[in-house]
């Protein structure tokens, strides 16, 4: 009999627990962890035009001030990284602010909006660009030049910045679009020219500014069906491409990095059009 009771009581205790909110909630938040993250692609930051791929410091400005009014908080891609491993948490609503091919401008405009507005962002270089300026001296107009392997240094020591690779000498149209496989490369041809350009740069990263990336920027967002793998094997670990659309990630589900999705800001738009036409609210 006392046997009987003590099972019933266990019986009770389970059922209790099973329908009582603090349960559920565990039970939630345990299994669908998942986060809708916009990654929002910006390149060129300038005050004398506007274009599909410029947009003006007060516009860049109004998107982030934007954002913070919604409740997003700016994070990096190695925390997308960390939260779709499951070794860490991501905000409520995070974004991530992203510049692609390491203009100069993005260094005298962009860096002291962000580090105004306390905000993050993610920046991918192309090596051969950056080594020009370096070496040439040809360093300092915002419409046209890059940063210097020392200013990228400076971004990544300052905290604002996240720095990226978008190859060293891939970000062109000829003789292959961006990373694309050539027709006459055979997959062991294509592999061993894609790392030597890709840890190239990583090299430049390791002398002149004493860091690495594991973040990659496909140039123009062309990929093969084996870049992922190749580039997986050299210590990346996300993978950014110009999918539009915005990524729903799972944490401790790692797919999601392989082709995260960018939405291009148009610097035609204003801040309210662009936000309106891609859902972010
Ligand atoms: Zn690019």
């Amino acid at each position: 009999m006392k046997r009987i009771f003590a099972f019933a009581l266990l019986l009770l205790l389970c059922l209790a627990a099973l329908v009582s909110p603090t349960s559920d909630h565990m039970v939630l938040h345990a299994q669908t962890q998942t986060r809708d993250v916009p990654i929002i692609m910006y390149h060129s930051v300038l005050k004398s035009k506007k274009g599909q791929y410029i947009v003006s410091p007060d516009s860049l400005k109004c998107d982030l001030q934007t954002l913070k009014n919604l409740g997003y908080q700016t994070v990096f891609v190695q925390d997308l990284i960390d939260f779709c491993n499951g070794v860490a948490t991501l905000p409520e609503k995070p974004v991530v602010i992203s510049f692609d091919d390491g203009h100069y401008n993005n260094f005298t405009y962009a860096y002291p909006i962000l580090d105004e507005l306390g905000c993050k962002a993610n920046l991918n270089i192309v090596g051969s660009y950056c080594e020009f300026s370096s070496s040439s001296g040809d360093c300092d107009n915002p419409n046209y030049s890059y940063l210097t392997w020392q200013e990228i240094k400076q971004l990544h020591d300052s905290g604002v910045f996240e720095i990226g690779n978008h190859t060293y000498a891939m970000h062109k149209f000829k003789p292959r679009y961006g990373i694309a496989k050539l027709p006459q490369e055979d997959e062991q041809t294509y592999a061993a020219n894609l790392t030597k350009d890709v840890l190239r740069l990583e090299n430049k990263f390791a002398t002149e500014c004493n860091f690495n990336t594991n973040v990659f920027a496909y140039p123009f967002g062309k990929y093969e069906k084996t870049s992922g793998e190749i580039l997986s094997n050299l210590g990346f670990k996300a993978f950014l491409t110009c999918n539009e659309g915005i990524n729903i990630l799972t944490k401790g589900d790692s797919s999601a990095l392989f082709h995260l999705k960018r939405i291009n800001r148009n610097g035609l738009l204003s801040s309210q059009q662009f936000f309106k036409q891609y859902g972010i609210k």
